[in-house]
């Protein structure tokens, strides 16, 4: 990857936004478990950090995804990673299909407002019967007429409780399930639309996560992404791909502040009459963990710097991409375990930034794309698979 002042400028402005907008009242939100979205993504949106890879005709800057990547390490600066999180669905994960596939008047009504803050995107794709198995999913859209009409639930979905739309991967036929299934809008205000609950979790818990039911919910079928249905499972796949690596970043730069904190700690905190930093099993597995981690930095850039070259469709991408998202979930679980345990009984307690962390980053496993489906991704690309048998007559 090659840094230019550009993007140095660009890791600025996000740090300023940080400090400005969220570190001033992300325990408040983290205490109230939800965070004012549009207020914070309008801020976002008017300096101009809510379209950086987006067109500049819906009101993006038209950099390429190195930038996405600055912004995704410089929001680990947020003293509230769901926030951080929240802004990375809205830029990287409910996006990036309706901006390569989705048509002048889609882009027009709900990606240019969505870059400039003044709606709140969420991606649908998983449910309640489970979401590691994308195929299976049993939200149908219907074609009556002009529209689609839509029954089913989503599960899990970030932002939900406050987005005005959806980017919602349904089936839109029976079927072979890989070629059965269409990404289409839906606004949230439409009558039928219900925001079942807010699920109480263990961590990012700023950033809002719902159950959401759909009940004959009536859009036009020019909400479909994309000229035909049938198209959405592999608009999705290389959606993931900027969602994987946006949280792989994210993840990296959060376990590089986490080392910064334990060692700060460790510097002043005085056990046995000296210093905690001055045990050398101390020392030693800090070095082991920040090895690693740059490790998983030089892996996700290769992989970011094949996204720019062959986009995210391409299996390349995908092997890189799994690769960086796996060991980002693995290494920050372990990593954040270990400065929990450095900073002792202050890491155990809640109000602690650390412990805080540390919960957090248990999702980066599940989320996204659990760690056995990308085990399992990684398997078929690296053809850790059975030899075809031979027919024995
Ligand atoms: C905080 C949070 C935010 C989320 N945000 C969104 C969102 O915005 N939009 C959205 O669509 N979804 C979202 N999700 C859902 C997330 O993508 C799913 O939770 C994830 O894909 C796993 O699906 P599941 O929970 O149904 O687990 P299941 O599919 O039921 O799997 C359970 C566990 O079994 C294991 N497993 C699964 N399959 C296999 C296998 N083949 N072999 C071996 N082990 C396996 C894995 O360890 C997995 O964690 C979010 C989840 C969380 C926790």
């Amino acid at each position: 990857m090659r840094w230019t002042a550009e993007h140095q400028a660009l890791r600025e402005s996000v740090h300023t936004f940080v400090d400005r907008e969220i570190n001033p009242y992300a325990d408040q939100w983290e205490e109230e478990g939800i965070f004012p979205a549009h207020q914070v993504f309008k801020a976002a949106g008017k300096q101009g950090l809510l379209g950086i890879t987006k067109p500049e005709a819906y009101g993006g800057s038209g950099l390429d995804f190195s930038f996405t990547v600055v912004m995704a390490e410089a929001l680990a600066r947020s003293k509230s990673s769901g926030v951080a999180l929240a802004i990375g669905v809205q830029t990287d994960m409910c996006t990036p299909a309706l901006s390569v596939y989705g048509s002048e008047e889609l882009k027009r009504d709900f990606l240019a407002p969505s870059v400039a803050g003044d709606l709140v995107g969420c991606i649908g794709v998983s449910e309640a019967g489970g979401g590691s198995d994308v195929a299976a999913l049993k939200t149908y859209a219907r074609r009556v007429g002009d529209d689609y009409v839509i029954n089913g639930h989503k599960m899990w979905i970030t932002n939900g409780v406050q987005a005005d739309w959806m980017c919602a991967l349904v089936n839109t036929s029976e079927g072979q399930p890989h070629r059965n299934k269409s990404l289409i809008i839906i606004p949230m205000d439409t009558k039928g639309v219900q925001v079942e609950k807010k699920l109480d979790k263990m961590g990012m818990r700023a950033s809002d996560t719902a159950v959401i039911h759909f009940d004959e919910v009536k859009v036009p079928q020019r909400f479909l992404i994309g000229e035909r249905e049938g198209e959405g499972f592999k608009q999705q796949m290389s959606q993931f791909q900027d969602e994987r690596l946006w949280g792989a970043a994210n993840a990296v730069a959060i376990m590089e502040e986490a080392l910064r904190m334990t060692v700060e700690y460790a510097q002043q905190r005085y056990t046995f009459g000296q210093p905690l930093i001055a045990n050398q099993v101390i020392q030693h597995r800090l070095a082991e963990l920040s090895t690693e981690v740059q490790a998983l930095k030089a892996l996700t850039y290769r992989a970011v710097e094949l996204h720019m070259e062959l986009g995210g469709m391409d299996m390349s991408v995908v092997r890189l991409a799994s690769m960086a998202k796996l060991k980002a979930g693995r290494l920050s679980r372990e990593l954040l375990d270990v400065c929990v345990q450095f900073h002792g009984g202050m890491g155990y307690v809640t109000e602690s930034l650390i412990n805080r962390l540390y919960r957090d980053v248990r999702v980066i496993s599940i989320g996204g794309g659990a760690d056995e489906v990308m085990l399992g991704l990684i398997a078929k690309q690296e053809g850790f698979v059975p030899l075809r048998k031979e027919r024995h007559s």
